[in-house]
């Protein structure tokens, strides 16, 4: 009844206000909607760059940490973030509550999840924000992501299972090697050790940059046991 409420209002406010693409502001209409997105055109999603692979992007991670410090064995990505304009879509997602384009978005990397491997996961890991800065922006972006993913891959997720315990700086104007620095032991796993032995889990995030939080959160889950883990993410810088 919830659902049924939830539509019909849905589709009024679709009726009132017609989606517009967040790349190029053009509305969004039968005639140029692809894959069940609500927030980016036919056109805008065939210019969209294709992330790299999970090799390219390990191996840039082998160029940033010592080689027995990469704790991620495989790494989804849908568009490249460097130099275009699926930027829009990250901001909106961030910092307009555009909870949707998480899950929408979400959803679209499952697919890719889906075609690239066969991997079963114990969870899906939503990097986690810290409380004070969930408290300021309202929610954790990743979280909807994780919950597009999950709708699709039926895997629970988790965002009891690690926290983060530190406030730290923004790492946007950090190089790798400051990066890594800024996110040593910032994660704490709140659960018994049980709750992590043999588990394999899949991290998501919005942006991969250098690949330093998840790479801590990975090495964190590893070293509590855990037997392996992938990430996901919607762009790669
Ligand atoms: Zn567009």
């Amino acid at each position: 009844m919830k659902t049924f409420l939830y539509n019909i209002v849905d589709s009024f406010v679709g009726f009132l206000a017609p989606k517009h693409c967040l790349v190029c502001n053009s509305i969004i209409d039968k005639e140029n909607q692809i894959e069940n997105l609500n927030y980016l055109c036919n056109k805008c999603y065939y210019n969209q760059q294709v992330a790299g692979t999970s090799e390219a992007i390990i191996n840039r991670m082998l160029s940033s940490f010592e080689a027995d410090n990469v704790a991620i064995t495989y790494a989804y990505s849908l568009f490249s973030v460097h130099k275009t304009d699926f930027l829009d879509v990250i901001h909106h997602l961030k910092y307009s509550k555009l909870y949707k384009v998480g899950v929408e978005f979400g959803e679209l990397l499952a697919q890719k999840i889906k075609q690239e491997s066969d991997v079963v996961y114990d969870a899906i890991i939503p990097v986690p924000i810290h409380k004070a800065k969930k408290r300021e922006r309202g929610y954790n972006q990743s979280t909807f992501i994780a919950k597009g993913v999950s709708k699709v891959l039926n895997y629970p997720v988790k965002e009891d299972l690690i926290i983060r315990a530190k406030y730290t700086e923004s790492q946007t104007k950090m190089n790798a090697k400051q990066r890594v620095a800024n996110v040593k032991g910032i994660y704490e796993l709140p659960k018994d050790k049980s709750f992590y032995i043999n588990k394999t889990f899949l991290i998501v995030d919005d942006v991969f940059t250098t690949g330093s939080t998840i790479n801590s959160m990975a090495n964190e889950l590893l070293n509590n046991g855990a037997k392996r883990i992938d990430c996901a993410t919607l762009g790669l810088a």
